[in-house]
């Protein structure tokens, strides 16, 4: 992912003069490539214009340097805003002072979600912590099971509603009228929660339902979800291959969940990838996590810079 980006900042970057001063319109000449480039990544559009201007601005006035070149100076500067259109420094998990961490997990279906609690709770459970999984996805009757099967790999207990209660009916309550569900969500999200009280385990992960699209119904329940177990960490998880549709998915669930970071998934994918780029930057949540692969170690805490540096390697 982000090879073409990369390419094509590099090949902007080597046209820059090394020597002398940069004249407004080399100034004006890189900032359009730099647009192009971005824009045609899919970084979103009021990502592309807030970075530009920023970039243009601070090159013009950039002052002559002893030790880097005018082109080192543009590359220093397009690095250090997209540092900044990253999130800016990294950022992971808030630990509750008292009491279990609740992590929920928030995301369209297919997005990465019960991938991504393995992997958070191997990650977790290797530095010491004793996390518990939460089967809240009570929509899809494989949810539960694949939840397990993630749990097993990652060797973490799972917290399931009653075999009774994953029979299949209509919901009521919380789920909303009519909704097909497995039981009430907001109510194994709390008994999850009671569960990992009474056996000690520090951190609960709370997986809930996504649709293929953004669905008030499901919105609704996973803003119910969201009030009745108060999480300290909302993670919404996007793949990072839905292109153009990744800004606006995001901001549905920024108002559906008022989510807190953002987990990156499938980054090891070959798209265009500039849209997942653009949500921290139009959300103003850190991006916390990246997804590159199905492997349960395919996981990695974001660096705002390694990122910027990789895209401009
Ligand atoms: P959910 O519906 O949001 O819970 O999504 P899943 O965790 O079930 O993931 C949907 C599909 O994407 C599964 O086939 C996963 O194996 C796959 N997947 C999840 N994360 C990644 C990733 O980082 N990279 C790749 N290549 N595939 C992934």
């Amino acid at each position: 992912m982000f090879t073409s980006l990369s390419d094509r900042l590099t090949a902007t970057f080597k046209n820059l003069r090394t020597k002398g001063r940069l004249s407004e319109s080399d100034v004006n000449k890189t900032v359009r490539d730099i647009r192009m480039a971005l824009l045609d990544a899919d970084v979103a559009l009021p990502v592309v214009k807030e970075f530009t201007h920023a970039v243009r601005e601070r090159a013009l006035g950039a002052e002559v340097s002893q030790a880097l070149n005018p082109a080192q100076q543009v590359v220093k500067i397009v690095n250090e805003e997209l540092v900044a259109i990253l999130g800016g420094s990294t950022r992971t998990i808030r630990f509750a002072k008292s009491g279990p961490t609740v992590i929920m997990l928030a995301g369209l279906q297919g997005a990465g979600k019960t991938t991504l609690a393995g992997k958070l709770a191997k990650w977790l459970k290797d530095q010491g912590h004793t996390p518990i999984l939460v089967a809240a996805d009570l929509q899809r009757p494989n949810a539960v099971t694949q939840l397990q099967v993630v749990g097993e790999r990652a060797g973490v207990p799972v917290f399931a509603p009653e075999q009774g209660n994953v029979g299949g009916h209509d919901a009521v309550g919380p789920t909303g009228e009519g909704t097909k569900s497995f039981g009430d969500p907001v109510a194994v999200s709390r008994d999850g929660i009671r569960e990992a009280v009474n056996r000690q385990h520090d951190v609960v992960i709370v997986d809930t339902a996504g649709r293929l699209a953004v669905d008030e119904n499901l919105m609704k329940q996973a803003g119910d979800i969201r009030a009745a177990i108060s999480p300290h960490e909302v993670l919404f998880v996007i793949d990072a291959m839905i292109g153009q549709a990744a800004v606006e998915t995001a901001e549905a669930f920024l108002e559906g969940v008022d989510f807190t970071g953002v987990v990156l998934s499938k980054l090891d994918g070959d798209a265009r990838g500039g849209a997942a780029l653009s949500v921290a930057g139009v959300t103003g949540r850190p991006i916390m996590f990246a997804s590159t692969g199905e492997g349960v170690k395919d996981f990695e805490v974001f660096h705002p810079d390694r990122m910027a540096s990789r895209i401009l390697d």
